[in-house]
């Protein structure tokens, strides 16, 4: 019998995004995973829609992301790991606030080493403190789940004040992003990124990336951009 012959897929690519809160990681995740036709996977998101669905686990994690610690590795690790075993991440994946510790990137290496696969690369998205808490305190995200557009009223406001220009919906202010809860999450992050960037630089994964001017409206572009070209 004739038995039509497997034609691998494309490239597969498994692209850890790292990067301050406010960064513009999340903004750059999204549009690489549109342009790659990959799943975009962010823990922060996950973790928000159990929230607001008021779950178990999204009781569990509102508890940390409340004060602005991190959720427990066990917890996060297993989300990630059912997530990483849906059919759609056997090509790649676009990584969106995971890891955050070593131990959760120990995890995902040893996750992918038993699908044969590894990571591709770890872009850093690198801008200063007081970018990064303008950005925070302007930031509004579409309130549609299969949207998710993020706007900076100021610097990239919409076109209609509180209104998704792509669908429409509302848009609201994440709970955690107010100035006391901001300060403790880049606390959190200067502590948990060193020894992730180590680990990702021995393994020479790592790269950082400067966006030329972070307030330009096209940042997030020309980040994705940049990513595309390292990745060819
Ligand atoms: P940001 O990068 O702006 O802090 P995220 O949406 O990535 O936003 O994360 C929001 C919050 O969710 C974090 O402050 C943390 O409490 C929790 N969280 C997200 N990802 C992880 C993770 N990998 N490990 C532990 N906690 C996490
Ligand atoms: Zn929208």
């Amino acid at each position: 019998m004739f038995r039509p012959k497997c034609v691998k897929g494309g490239k597969s690519m498994y692209i850890v995004m790292l990067g301050a809160p406010g960064s513009g990681k999340g903004s750059a995740a999204k549009i690489l995973a549109k342009e790659t036709s990959l799943p975009h996977i962010s823990t922060g998101d996950i973790f928000r829609e159990q929230i607001k669905k008021e779950t178990e686990l999204g009781k569990l994690a509102d508890s940390y992301i409340s004060k602005g610690q991190l959720v427990p590795d066990e917890i996060t690790i297993n989300i990630v790991t059912d997530r990483l075993n849906c059919g759609d991440a056997t090509n790649g994946v676009i990584l969106d606030g995971f890891p955050r510790t070593l131990e959760q990137a120990k995890a995902l290496d040893a996750i992918l080493k038993e699908k044969g696969k590894e990571i591709t690369l770890v872009p850093e998205i690198v801008i200063s403190d007081q970018v990064i808490i303008e950005r925070i305190l302007n930031r509004a995200t579409c309130s549609n789940k299969e949207c998710g557009a993020i706007y900076n009223i100021k610097f990239k406001p919409p076109k209609v004040e509180g209104v998704c220009d792509i669908c429409g919906s509302p848009l609201s202010i994440r709970a955690d992003d107010n100035e006391e809860t901001i300060k403790k999450r880049l606390d959190v992050y200067r502590q948990t990124s060193k020894m992730l960037i180590e680990y990702y630089k021995k393994n020479g994964v790592w790269t950082s990336i400067v966006p030329d001017d972070p307030t330009a409206g096209n940042a997030s572009e020309q980040v994705v951009a940049t990513i595309l070209q390292l990745t060819k």
